[in-house]
């Protein structure tokens, strides 16, 4: 079985689509972070984000792995090296959506998304999996929650990897996304018609989780 979760940046999705992974026992692939660990590679090889031909090169000359380990993490592989915690800085937050712009790469991620997608059931979470790379899934859910909502849990998940931010630096950060990634040509941020749309603005965790749950069984 294939579970989609879609939704803005900040409304929760991979913190719910790693717990509903868990309970079920399914493989969790979180998309996002390989479009950072393919921005991190970028950056450290100066490779300008701009540079749509060389960042294409890039995309298809690395390997990017996704580890579930026993404790419920994920650990983000890129070409061997672990960099879950290098991918979540602001300087990768800042170009990512920039770089998952470009049609070409995204052809080469989606490809790796969907032979991961198609080894065993699984959740995956991201921006376009129920409208491009598994139009088919089984179960899709849309998770959204009010801008003030989103920035208030982005801040505090920063504040507790120990990032110096403001709230109005991560206002301005998901703002830009929002944009770019809903006006993108290709695969835009929508909700896929057939998928659940669940607003999260005034729910935990856990009530999104169950709520899910009584969906899919
Ligand atoms: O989910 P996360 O915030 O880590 O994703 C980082 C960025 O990767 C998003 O802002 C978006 O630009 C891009 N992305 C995407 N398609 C996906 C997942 C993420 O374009 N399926």
């Amino acid at each position: 079985m294939i579970i989609a979760v879609d939704g803005p940046s900040g409304a929760g999705k991979s913190t719910v689509a790693r717990i509903l992974a868990g309970k079920l026992g399914f493989l969790y692939i979180d998309t996002g972070a390989m479009y950072r660990a393919l921005t991190l590679k970028a950056l450290e090889n100066n490779v300008p984000i701009a540079d749509e031909k060389k960042i294409f090169e890039l995309a298809r000359l690395t390997k990017i792995d996704l580890r579930n380990n026993a404790d419920g993490s994920l650990s983000v592989i890129l070409d061997g090296r672990d960099i879950s915690l290098d991918i979540r800085k602001p300087k990768i937050t800042q170009f990512v959506s920039d770089l998952a712009k470009i049609k070409e790469v995204r052809q080469v991620l989606v490809r790796l998304q969907r032979d991961l997608g198609l080894s065993r059931d699984c959740v995956l979470d991201g921006r376009d999996i129920g409208t491009v790379v598994f139009p088919d899934a089984q179960k899709k859910f849309f998770i959204d929650a009010s801008l003030e909502e989103r920035v208030n849990r982005r801040f505090k998940e920063l504040k507790c990897l120990g990032q110096d931010v403001s709230e109005n630096d991560v206002a301005k950060d998901l703002s830009n996304r929002d944009n770019i990634d809903s006006t993108r040509e290709a695969s835009p941020l929508r909700k896929a018609e057939d998928a659940i749309y669940i607003d999260t603005t005034k729910l935990s965790i856990e009530q999104v989780v169950s709520k899910i749950m009584e969906y899919i069984i």
